[in-house]
């Protein structure tokens, strides 16, 4: 036998997603909470210092992007309930979802339409501050927003931040890191969107593009990085810093529940669909909400079926040594922030003891409800966001038996349900023009 008949042979699902049959894989080692947080690399008080990061920059943030003064300059989305979709779902495949059925629209988070708006933008934050500590030039106790004067910006202008990224990624860097001042290089896979490249290009950042896929595009924005010691390269692939920026989204989405008279406990579980591409954006946001509600949050990942690298990854143990390649699949899919062939060692590793399971889900399937989120709730995303809409469907049609182990099958009247909507609102309007009439055609 060759090493994947081997695999195939321990992981027989292997085979579904070599035939791209979209699969559903639960994770046997998903532990007790308590078990999982002594597991964890990192703990509650990082995920409180990046809040109180984040906390301390409102006023900068409030002051640079208007459109977040009303927030008090705190960059967050919108959490909506989609009963029209709901029942739509519940037609088209026949399947009653019980329990409510919400949609976290980071589609519409400020500054870069994307999940990516709080792990990267944190990250910058974070590289901005040290630097301007270190240099005795800030202090914690500060108003930052100081950090708006010319002062600051000719500061940053003596440093570089590089990324390798399919799109949203390189947004928001190069957002973020050209408005604080810094030079900024994004190393663009060969997934991502012209309007991408350009919009980055009016806003000064240089762009590198390349025929070859993200894992390619991080490799040589790191390699390049390595030769300059001004560089600051974000390690999509690795980096605690995006984690954390992530993970910080489940305290705000707490408030949010606690706002529509949600309750999460033993009686009222929470189940979560994530878009995952390489694991960070996913991977913090479930290990925030770990923390927040423990074992009363179940937590899904979901992939496109040419790319479903985080599943093959946790399934196998393998990780970050395997590549979606490794079994003969392309990596070539319409949802441009999951064309994502090798997943990240360290998030995968974090999640063993917390994630409920991964997922897949056609393109087509991703355009048509692209397509229904638009008829029934008017919400438009990009087709990356739709990967978690099948979730629930999925859980009740194929998940019985996860349902009994956990003693959740007489509790689902009272169950929510969040699809968390990665990313969508940048997207301009012939591009979204288009992705509507694909998912349409599939009507037919
Ligand atoms: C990046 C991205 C994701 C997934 O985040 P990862 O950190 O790559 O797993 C999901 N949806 C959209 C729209 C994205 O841009």
């Amino acid at each position: 036998m060759n090493q994947l008949q081997q695999l195939i042979a321990s992981f027989p699902l292997i085979e579904d997603l070599i035939s791209l049959k979209e699969t559903l894989w639960f994770n046997p080692k998903l532990s007790a909470y308590q078990t999982g947080i002594e597991l964890a690399p990192l703990s509650r008080a990082d995920v409180i210092d990046a809040e109180d990061r984040l906390n301390r920059f409102a006023s900068y943030i409030a002051n640079v992007y208007p459109e977040t003064k009303e927030a008090g300059g705190i960059i967050e989305s919108p959490l909506v309930t989609i009963p029209k979709m709901k029942q739509k779902l519940e037609k088209d495949y026949s399947q009653p979802i019980f329990g409510e059925l919400l949609l976290k629209c980071d589609s519409h988070l400020p500054i870069s339409g994307s999940i990516k708006a709080r792990g990267g933008i944190y990250e910058v934050l974070k590289h901005a501050e040290q630097l301007a500590i270190e240099k005795g030039l800030l202090t914690t106790d500060d108003d930052y927003s100081i950090l708006a004067n010319e002062k600051f910006r000719t500061f940053f202008s003596n440093y570089s931040i590089a990324v390798g990224s399919t799109g949203n990624l390189g947004l928001s860097i190069g957002i973020m890191s050209a408005k604080l001042g810094f030079q900024v290089t994004v190393h663009m896979s060969r997934d991502a969107k012209q309007w991408k490249k350009d919009l980055l290009r009016s806003k000064n950042v240089k762009v590198v593009e390349y025929e070859a896929d993200f894992s390619k595009a991080v490799e040589e924005g790191r390699r390049q990085a390595e030769k300059d010691p001004t560089c600051h390269f974000v390690d999509d692939e690795n980096s605690t810093d995006l984690f954390l920026g992530y993970a910080v989204a489940a305290s705000r989405l707490k408030k949010q529940l606690d706002g529509l008279n949600i309750t999460v406990d033993e009686e009222h579980p929470l189940f979560v669909y994530l878009p995952c591409g390489v694991g960070g954006g996913p991977g913090g946001v479930a290990f925030g909400l770990k923390l927040a509600f423990g074992d009363h949050v179940h937590c899904f990942f979901a992939e496109p079926t040419h790319s479903p690298a985080m599943m093959l990854g946790m399934m196998t143990e393998l990780h970050d040594e395997i590549s979606v390649q490794d079994i003969g699949l392309d990596n070539q899919t319409a949802a441009d922030g999951l064309a994502v062939g090798r997943p990240s060692g360290f998030v995968g590793k974090v999640m063993e003891p917390f994630l409920s399971g991964c997922f897949t889900v056609r393109d087509e399937r991703m355009y048509n409800l692209l397509k229904d989120l638009a008829d029934t709730e008017e919400i438009l995303l990009e087709p990356s966001a739709l990967a978690g809409m099948t979730g629930p469907t999925k859980l009740f049609q194929e998940g019985k038996s996860y349902l009994e182990n956990y003693n959740l099958t007489g509790k689902m009247e009272n169950a929510t349900h969040i699809v968390w909507a990665t990313g969508g609102s940048m997207v301009p309007e012939d591009v979204m023009a288009s992705y509507y009439a694909e998912g349409k055609k599939l009507d037919q």
